[in-house]
């Protein structure tokens, strides 16, 4: 007998259907004239303090003296003192409040196994999809709620009247590229309290923060320590995608009623982990280590600064050019409006056919990303050239329409 579950993710994954169109086109076009601005996933290479750091930690394993079987579930206390001093050392954090994984996915979608089943969920439309999608396979389905994010409330999801239990939130979001302000998420940690409710704040994107008003963390705001879990990466933020490295903040101040006693959260989360998980690779958590040593700071700095200029760069052609798009300020992401009312996908095959670009059809992410396509900046300056170059005949194109 199967999980029934899976039957019910209706939403079609794009992945699949966009690789299937792009190699259609393979057949006609050269590789090299195809722009794929489709991918959230790293261009530039490894950083080579984190490489160093890498080898010479497999290197220190072949020695007996220096041998390393199975680390602590919850992290070596190396990178956890590491990532508490550099990421978290005004906002009340301690190393101990520091869970390591190999990735927002893997934690994200596993969290909701501390909570009781029949909770109240709320996430956000558009969406990273691994948020629904867990909950669904967790049969949750019928207690997912989602929160509009459209250009009505600044592609941020507006605080409910109704009570939720759980609530997703993803700032710098993936795939709007909108970034939540202070007051904004004031607003969500007030509501919190007041409904003794959890948010589990996805920070995938916090590296690419620049606007003074967005918090980098959420426990940047009063309050949060008590009703708020963080998830952050490596991935994005110093090219870890093909080598794995997060973690996940939870406060000693998070305790949740249950019967007749206050369950501390984080203790919850440490004996999950230390039943479930048999923690990442010592090499790995080396790796971790080297983005914070002078070196590791200014490499991964600057892999993160190319790609915001890339960001940057493709949203102001494309407003030159008389389109509407938003997001690309805080985030690698542009969300670009369709012209002439298109649909995401018609305008999707549009770009691929006529520009040879590449990108994601904003509905893949929800419904209220009908109507929109995602760009990403995870891409060099000569491919973002090319895609303007390209673009220059949409707008006579879409006239045509
Ligand atoms: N959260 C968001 C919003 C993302 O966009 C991504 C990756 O694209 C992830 C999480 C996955 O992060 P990780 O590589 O740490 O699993």
């Amino acid at each position: 007998m199967l999980n029934k579950n899976f039957d019910l993710l209706k939403r079609e994954y794009i992945f699949p259907i966009i690789e299937k169109k792009l190699e259609d086109l393979l057949k006609s076009v050269p590789k090299s004239e195809v722009v794929n601005l489709g991918i959230g996933d790293v261009a530039l290479p490894l950083s080579p303090s984190v490489a160093k750091a890498i080898a010479s930690a497999c290197y220190e394993m072949t020695r007996p003296e220096t041998l390393r079987g199975y680390g602590p579930s919850a992290g070596y206390p190396f990178l956890r003192q590491e990532i508490a001093q550099n990421e978290y050392s005004k906002l009340q954090i301690q190393a101990n409040e520091i869970f390591i994984s190999d990735g927002i996915n893997t934690d994200i979608t596993a969290i909701q196994e501390l909570f009781a089943p029949g909770l109240k969920i709320a996430i956000p439309d558009p969406t990273y999809p691994a948020y629904l999608d867990s909950n669904i396979i967790a049969g949750r389905a019928h207690d997912i709620h989602l929160l509009p994010c459209t250009k009505e409330t600044g592609f941020v999801p507006a605080v409910p009247t109704e009570h939720f239990d759980l609530i997703f939130l993803v700032s710098p979001s993936n795939p709007t590229g909108v970034a939540m302000n202070r007051i904004q998420l004031k607003e969500w940690i007030d509501y919190a309290r007041r409904e003794k409710a959890i948010i589990f704040f996805d920070a995938a994107y916090a590296a690419f923060i620049n606007s003074a008003e967005v918090p980098h963390s959420i426990f940047e705001i009063p309050g949060a320590h008590e009703v708020a879990i963080e998830f952050r990466s490596f991935s994005k933020s110093a090219g870890f995608t093909g080598i794995r490295c997060s973690y996940t903040v939870i406060s000693k101040h998070l305790k949740v009623d249950s019967g007749d006693k206050k369950v501390s959260l984080k203790d919850l989360w440490n004996k999950r982990q230390n039943i479930k998980y048999n923690g990442l690779a010592y090499p790995i958590q080396r790796g971790a280590e080297a983005t914070y040593s002078e070196s590791g700071k200014q490499e991964t700095k600057s892999q993160v600064l190319y790609y915001l200029a890339q960001a940057k760069k493709l949203k102001a052609g494309l407003i030159a050019q008389g389109f509407e798009c938003y997001g690309g300020e805080d985030s690698p992401y542009i969300w670009w409006k369709t012209p002439n009312n298109l649909g995401s996908w018609e305008f999707f095959d549009l770009l691929l056919e006529k520009c040879h670009i590449v990108a994601v059809p904003g509905e893949g992410f929800g419904n209220c990303g009908k109507g929109y396509i995602r760009l990403s900046a995870f891409t060099t300056e000569e491919k973002v050239n090319q895609a303007l170059n390209n673009i220059q005949a949409l707008s006579h194109l879409c006239d045509l329409v």
